[in-house]
This record gives structure tokens, C-alpha cells and sequence, in this order.
């Protein structure tokens, strides 16, 4: 894939040649035709996926080829609004569109609060044609009718999730009220949050959707940990944390459906209230499963991966990783439930010696060790051999259905969502029946194919591993002596703890 297949003409693809790109990251393969396209977009990206590009290329390519309208001074109008939660993203957004605007006449300017208002008045009046700006300078203008946006035709809010976070909402909605209606909306968001999802619903017309995965960086702020156990223990060790640290709102992951079903039985026979959530179960069953985990009154919620991909739950407490997944991409989705949005968050996995290997695998993708702490009385059995991972009665037999299809992902506390059209661009010929978001495939390293792990006999069957969409033989045990690595670990108390990246940079005023 290249940057003129997407269709972007050639200043755009010589600039960023110059800046080095040779290849389209996948934010920007899904955006920029579905940008070019002219409809609305709902875009599940973060910083360092390319997103910016993603967006700001298309629009420069649309601004180019449309006759730019006059103001009543007979200056070029503003006709694309980029709207950032910090000063340091309205800068940055404003730099990559004049280095990617290098060989257009297209102009452009940034505002934010906390530096002198007249510069940007003056840039206002010379006449741009595309404002990057906070919420809140950006309100000052509008108020001191010192920019005109009549003839605005593409909004961006850029890291909405992140503007809601901090208090933007009352601000971008009066902006909104005073945008001409008919106009492309393009809404980048890290998460989706029923307020997202609300912002969303309201501000989007059959939007194209696209969702890459998160990078496969762990939060700074989610603290990760590793209780080497013995396979047999992982349930006994699993209620006796749950207890001792009284924790609620753990969201449990497990390899396979049945896996769930059986921990979720368990964990409600010693006395924890856990409901499992699956492919298999009913629309009703994992809405009320979701519900009662988010308000509180069930403490454990027993997850496949595929099914929690789909559901809205953020910012949880703690995830424990039952087992480890098979493919280490899914380590990172799966702790990216905890710790969002600068809030702070606890990942904790329950590793037996059979999955030493995936945990190898995970630590290489994550690039850094994961701490490990033995429980007292959960010692792992230093001389246990690693068996493999289906001899534990979970696997499920994959058969060969692809897990992807007809499972749907729950669609649970989609009170206000928005109803994006499938993330090809295509849009539906009416506003209703749409898809509700899916996850598109992963980007980035999370686009890697997924690894089949080594048969260890000639039986034919395959881990049943939800969503893999493929099947996957057992994995080669580990030979060696398992508590060499797992056993005897210290709790090192240097789980990364970051600032809240939430709250780094300037307010957006
Ligand atoms: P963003 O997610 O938009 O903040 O971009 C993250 C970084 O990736 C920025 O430093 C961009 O310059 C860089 N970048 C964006 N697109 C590409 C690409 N196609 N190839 C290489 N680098 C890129």
C-alpha cells in the first residue's frame, strides 16, 4: 500500500515522502479514503498511530480541490476546524498540516489560551483556511467575533475522549451550536465511553467507522503482575485475592467459553458473585451480565477476549488474565481494559508452567519483563512439567468455525451510541439497521498474523480461542525448570506507575 493508491494527489504524497513515510500506517489506509469520501467519520485511534496524518491529509486534499469560499472581508474563509484538548496537540496538529500543506496554497493557524490573543486575531484576519485550536480560545473568538465560521465544511475533534476528560463538553457543545449544519465531522477518540458514544450519536451522520488497536505499549498507568501458580491453584488463588484485597469490579479473562462458564460457577460456589460473558450466551444475558457488573453489584465478570473487545467497561480497577492469552496481542488489549485515561489501574496474570512460553512471547511484544510475586501458600511446584495447554480440559475444539462470525460482540451499554456504517467507508442508503462499532483488525504490530503454537501430538483438535479466527494447536511446552523462572520471584515494588497523560500538557484554553 502506498500513499498515492489511497488517492491523494501528488504535492501531498511528495511531502510526505520528504518527511519519510513510505508506507500508509493502517489508521491512515482506513481514513484517508473514507475522509476523501466527504462523509462522517468515528475513529478509534491514539497518539502515535498516525492519526493525524490520518486526517489532515484528506482534508487537504478536499480543501485543495474545492474553490475556497471568500468571507464578507473577501479574505479566504476558515473552511476545516481541528479542535485539541492541549496547546501542545493544537501545535503539534497545526505543524504536521503545514509540513504536509508544504507544496499546497492552502493556510493555516493555531490558537490557544495563555499567549497573547491579538497574533491570532491578525493571522485570522489575513485569512486561513484551516484553524487548529483548544475549545476554550477558540470560544473567545467566537464570543470577540474575531473569526468567522459560516463557511466552515470539515470539523475535527481530535482526542475527544481526552476533551471530555477535562470538562470540554460544555465548551465544544456551544461551539457546535454555532457551526453551519451542513458540514463533515470527523471525531478521533482513543476510547468510547458513553459520553463519547453520546458526543458521537449527536454530532455524526452515518459515520464511517474505523478502529485500530491500541499500541502495543502498555499504559504507563496500569501496574502489572505476575502470580506464578500452579495450574490447579489458579482458582483457589484467584478467590483468595479477590477476598483478601476485597477487590470489586474485576473483570476476569479466560482462554476459552468454556473456561469462563467454569470459573464463573466457581467463583459464585466459594462466594463471589461472577457472571461470565461470552459468544454463547444471549443478547440479554451478557446486557445484564454488563449492567450489573457496571453498577456494582456483581464483583466478577468472566470474560473471552473476543466478547470483552466489544463491550464498553473502562477504567476497571483490575483485570486478571486467567490465562495467559494465546496470541500477546490480546495482553495488551486485555490490560488496556484497566488504567485508561490516566486513571490507574491493576493487570494482574495467573501463569502456570505450561504458559511460560506465552509469556515469553508477551514480554518480547510489551518489551519489558513483567514483575512477578509468589502468594505465599500458592508456591509453584518448582519440579511440575509444563503440560499442554489443552490437557486441562479447557479447550473447546475450535472445528474450524471462524469465531468471528455470528458471535457478534455484545453490544451492552450502547444507551447513546453512535451508528456507524461498516469502516469501508460504505454508508448505508438510510440512518438506520447500521452496524453497531466493530473492531477492526489491529494496527500497527497488533496487525501481525497470529501465531499457531507447535502440535504436541497427532490428535487433531485446536485451542478454541475466540476471535483468533483461526485454529490454534496446543503450544509447545516449556522444557526446562519452570521455577527458575516463575518460581521464588520477589514482589518488586517498581510496577510503572506514569503521570496522568490525561492531564499532562496545557489546558485547552
Ligand atoms: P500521530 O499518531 O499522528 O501523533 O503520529 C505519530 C508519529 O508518526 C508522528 O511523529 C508522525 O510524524 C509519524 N507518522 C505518521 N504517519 C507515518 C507514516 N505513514 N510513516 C511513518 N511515520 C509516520
Amino acid at each position: 500500500m502506498s500513499f498515492d493508491s489511497l488517492g491523494l494527489s501528488e504535492p501531498l504524497v511528495r511531502a510526505v515522502h520528504e518527511l519519510g513515510y513510505t508506507t500508509p500506517t493502517p489508521i491512515q489506509t482506513q481514513a484517508i479514503p473514507a475522509v476523501l469520501n466527504g462523509g462522517d467519520l468515528l475513529a478509534g485511534a491514539q497518539t502515535g498511530t498516525g492519526k493525524t496524518a490520518g486526517f489532515t491529509l484528506p482534508i487537504l486534499q478536499r480543501l485543495n480541490s474545492m474553490p475556497p469560499h471568500a468571507s464578507a472581508s473577501g479574505k479566504r474563509a476558515v473552511r476545516a476546524l481541528i479542535l485539541t484538548p492541549t496547546r501542545e496537540l493544537a501545535a503539534q496538529v497545526e505543524e504536521s498540516v503545514r509540513a504536509y500543506g508544504k507544496y499546497l496554497k492552502l493556510k493555516s493557524t493555531v490558537m490557544f489560551g495563555g499567549v497573547g490573543i491579538n497574533p491570532q486575531i491578525g493571522a485570522l484576519r489575513s485569512g486561513v483556511d484551516i484553524v487548529v485550536a483548544t475549545p476554550g480560545r477558540l470560544l473567545d473568538h467566537m464570543q470577540q467575533k474575531t473569526i468567522d465560521l459560516s463557511h466552515l465544511e470539515i470539523l475535527v475533534l481530535d482526542e475527544a475522549d481526552r476533551m471530555l476528560d477535562m470538562g470540554f463538553i460544555h465548551d465544544i457543545k456551544r461551539v457546535l451550536a454555532k457551526l453551519p449544519p451542513k458540514r463533515q465531522n470527523l471525531l478521533f477518540s482513543a476510547t468510547f465511553s458513553d459520553e463519547i458514544k453520546t458526543l458521537a450519536d449527536n454530532l455524526l451522520d452515518s459515520p464511517a467507522l474505523i478502529e485500530v488497536a491500541r499500541r502495543n505499549t502498555t499504559a504507563e498507568t496500569v501496574a502489572q503482575k505476575i502470580h506464578p501458580v500452579d495450574r490447579d491453584k489458579k482458582r483457589e488463588l484467584l478467590t483468595h485475592l479477590i477476598k483478601q484485597h476485597n477487590w470489586f469490579q474485576v473483570l476476569v479473562f479466560t482462554r476459552t467459553k468454556h473456561g469462563a462458564n467454569r470459573l464463573a460457577e466457581q467463583l459464585t460456589k466459594d462466594g463471589i458473585s461472577a457472571l461470565a460473558i461470552h459468544g454463547n450466551k444471549s443478547q440479554s444475558a451478557r446486557t445484564r451480565a454488563l449492567a450489573e457488573f457496571k453498577d456494582g453489584t456483581l464483583q466478577v465478570l468472566v470474560a473471552t477476549d473476543i466478547a470483552a473487545r466489544g463491550i464498553d467497561i473502562d477504567q476497571l480497577p483490575h483485570v486478571v488474565n486467567f490465562d495467559l492469552p494465546n496470541v500477546p496481542e490480546d495482553y495488551v488489549h486485555r490490560i488496556g481494559r484497566t488504567g485508561r485515561a490516566g486513571a490507574t489501574g491493576e493487570a494482574i496474570s495467573l501463569v502456570c508452567v505450561d504458559e511460560l512460553q506465552l509469556l515469553k512471547d508477551i514480554e518480547k511484544l510489551i518489551k519489558r519483563p513483567v514483575p512477578q510475586e509468589v502468594i505465599a501458600g500458592f508456591e509453584p511446584d518448582p519440579t511440575a512439567k509444563p503440560e499442554p495447554i489443552l490437557r486441562r480440559g479447557q479447550g473447546g475444539g475450535g472445528g474450524g468455525r471462524s469465531p468471528r462470525q455470528g458471535q457478534g460482540a455484545p453490544k451492552a451499554g450502547n444507551g447513546g451510541a453512535a451508528k456507524p456504517a461498516q469502516r469501508s467507508g460504505h454508508r448505508p442508503a438510510n440512518g438506520q439497521q447500521q452496524p453497531k462499532p466493530q473492531a477492526a483488525k489491529p494496527a500497527g504490530n497488533g496487525g501481525q498474523p497470529r501465531r499457531d503454537g507447535q502440535r504436541q501430538d497427532d490428535r487433531p483438535r485446536a485451542i478454541a480461542h475466540e476471535g483468533s479466527g483461526a485454529q490454534h494447536a496446543p503450544r509447545k511446552p516449556q522444557s526446562g525448570n519452570p521455577g527458575a523462572l516463575l518460581g521464588g520471584a520477589k514482589s518488586r515494588n517498581d510496577s510503572p506507575r506514569g503521570g496522568n497523560p490525561a492531564r499532562s500538557g496545557q489546558r485547552g484554553r
